[in-house]
């Protein structure tokens, strides 16, 4: 009941934010779109390889309502190297923020992109996610999109393929838990990406997305120079890299009230990739 209004209120919000969208049609990725893989373009991997994972300790908690049942992910084609940016068609920007939720600074976040009525990608990572579901219950509501950004954040090239599985799709477990659905992006850690990685998100049906112009907020610079740099780095198709967790984010917090106001007054539509359906 709670949960199926849940899901109606964010079916709607999301009917409304493609509406939205600018009324374009088509894709709104630069760089291949985002076309199913033929079954020969990916390896299928049987029931086998399913059954050989350690199930998540999330599935096994008992949810608080009867949502629908775990859809299997739609495989994609693997890329070789992640989406740097999107279509410029529309003036359209992206703003994505990293590593969150934190119970801190992802509200005022939140808040800002509110009062703007601006959808935002967050990429999340999972045990941010399980200490923090209310904000992906927030962001559902809200009509952002939530992307994987691993469990634990670690450097992916240093990991195996099985650590890597587990990385990923835990954290997709959490995401669906919080969000209501499962991600359809995700982003590497530090951004770095190997095969197993783009092999592993297209079969979990995520496409990985990285940035085209990176805030560095992560460095603290100072609230002028991440504004500085957004508003410098704006053009038709960015895709934004912030932080809204990892230490002390309060110049991204300050800085978004800032560089949002004057996108949108220079004519950007921030907005997040049109879903695939
Ligand atoms: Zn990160």
């Amino acid at each position: 009941m709670q949960k199926d209004q849940f899901f109606t209120r964010r079916r709607m919000l999301l009917a409304g934010a493609a509406l939205g969208a600018a009324g374009t049609a088509g894709a709104v990725l630069a760089s291949g779109g985002t076309e199913p893989a033929g079954p020969a373009a990916v390896p299928v991997a049987g029931p086998q390889a399913r059954q050989a994972l350690a199930p998540s300790a999330f599935r096994l908690q008992p949810l608080t309502g009867h949502g629908p049942p775990r859809a299997a992910p739609r495989r994609l084609k693997v890329r070789r190297e992640p989406i740097l940016r999107l279509s410029g068609r529309g003036r359209r920007m992206v703003l994505t923020f990293d590593d969150g939720p934190h119970p801190e600074y992802t509200p005022h976040i939140l808040d800002t992109l509110a009062k703007y009525d601006v959808r935002a990608m967050f990429f999340v990572c999972g045990e941010m996610a399980v200490a923090n579901r209310e904000l992906l219950a927030r962001m559902a509501d809200e009509g952002h999109v939530v992307g994987n950004h691993t469990w634990t954040h670690p450097l992916l090239t240093t990991l195996g393929r099985r650590a890597i599985r587990s990385e990923m799709e835990r954290t997709s477990d959490i995401i669906e838990d919080a969000y209501g659905e499962r991600p359809q992006w995700f982003r590497a850690p530090y951004g770095a990406w190997n095969r197993a990685a783009f092999q592993l998100g297209a079969e979990m049906g995520m496409e990985p997305m990285a940035w085209t112009v990176d805030t560095t907020d992560w460095t603290e610079p100072g609230t002028a120079a991440i504004v500085d740099r957004v508003e410098s780095g704006a053009a038709p198709g960015v895709v934004v890299l912030s932080h809204d967790a990892g230490g002390d984010r309060s110049q991204s917090v300050r800085a978004i009230r800032e560089y949002l106001p004057y996108l949108i007054d220079s004519g950007y539509h921030l907005t997040v990739p049109r879903r695939r359906l």
